[in-house]
């Protein structure tokens, strides 16, 4: 597989053509953003853990049935992935209570949520992601409703199978943000899945083992995101 021309530099990853167009190669680098960007910090390692940890998830996915875009690893830091046109919202579940939802609704940490929310972030750093609902969705043409309805069932359905995986390896699955896009015209899971953009526990201690780590100053990032893979067995180093 040939990487062609960058095509976007995000956050985070680097997507980058191939001498397929179907395909594109997302290369995960060790930049660390927090509070929508204004926060960057290199972190060794961190590109090769979420590639490795984002491949060990979305193939688990991937086998329970849910569309991915995800084809195979390349390397440490590259996949290569389908190319989607993605729809610029963010779907966001909720097992217990946490970050934006405790500041928004006066809500306790740390609660338990059930039935866990469903909520849609506008996917826009400049505005802070603002939380939108379907008929925002629908009225700015962010997405048909047909497409809403499929990411609320597959973002749920990723809820029932990831859930039980991280409390079988004594960690908590507090909330997660998953991104879609259209392939062919199916809404298909897009983008990563690792601690950068969900929240996990510990089990007993609800010691944090994500992101918060980075954001919150609290030290041990990519080590504890290394104990994260350890517990699901899966090799990073
Ligand atoms: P951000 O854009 O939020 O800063 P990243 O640094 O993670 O995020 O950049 C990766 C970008 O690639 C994101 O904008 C994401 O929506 C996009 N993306 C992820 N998967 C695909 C895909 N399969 N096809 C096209 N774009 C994708
Ligand atoms: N999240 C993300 N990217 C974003 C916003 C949120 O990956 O741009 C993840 C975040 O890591 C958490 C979940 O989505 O797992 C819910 O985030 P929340 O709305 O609580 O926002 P935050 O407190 O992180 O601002």
């Amino acid at each position: 597989m040939q990487m062609g021309e960058e095509l976007y530099s995000g956050k985070a990853k680097s997507v980058f053509s191939t001498d397929d167009p179907e395909l594109y190669i997302l290369h995960f680098r060790d930049d660390t953003s927090a509070f929508d960007g204004e926060r960057v910090e290199q972190l060794s390692d961190k590109g090769k853990v979420n590639n490795i940890f984002n491949a060990f998830i979305m193939e688990k996915l991937a086998k329970k049935g849910i569309p991915t875009h995800f084809v195979k690893r390349l390397s440490d830091t590259d996949s290569l992935v389908k190319k989607l046109d993605m729809i610029p919202v963010e779907c966001v579940v909720r097992n217990y209570a946490a970050g934006s939802l405790c500041r928004r609704y006066g809500i306790e940490e740390g609660i338990s949520i059930d039935p866990p929310t469903f909520e849609f972030f506008l996917k826009n750093d400049a505005l802070h992601d603002p939380i939108i609902n379907d008929s925002h969705i629908i009225s700015f043409g962010w997405a048909k409703a047909e497409h809403i309805e499929a990411m609320k069932t597959l973002t749920i359905k990723v809820n029932s199978i990831l859930k039980k995986l991280f409390l079988e390896a004594d960690m908590l699955l507090v909330d997660y943000k998953l991104e879609f896009g259209l392939s062919n015209g199916e809404i298909t899971l897009g983008d990563e899945f690792s601690p950068d953009g969900c929240r996990i526990w510990d089990k007993s201690t609800r010691n944090k083992m994500d992101k918060d780590r980075f954001r919150q100053n609290l030290g041990n990032v990519i080590e504890t995101y290394k104990e994260v893979g350890r517990r699901l067995g899966i090799d990073l180093d």
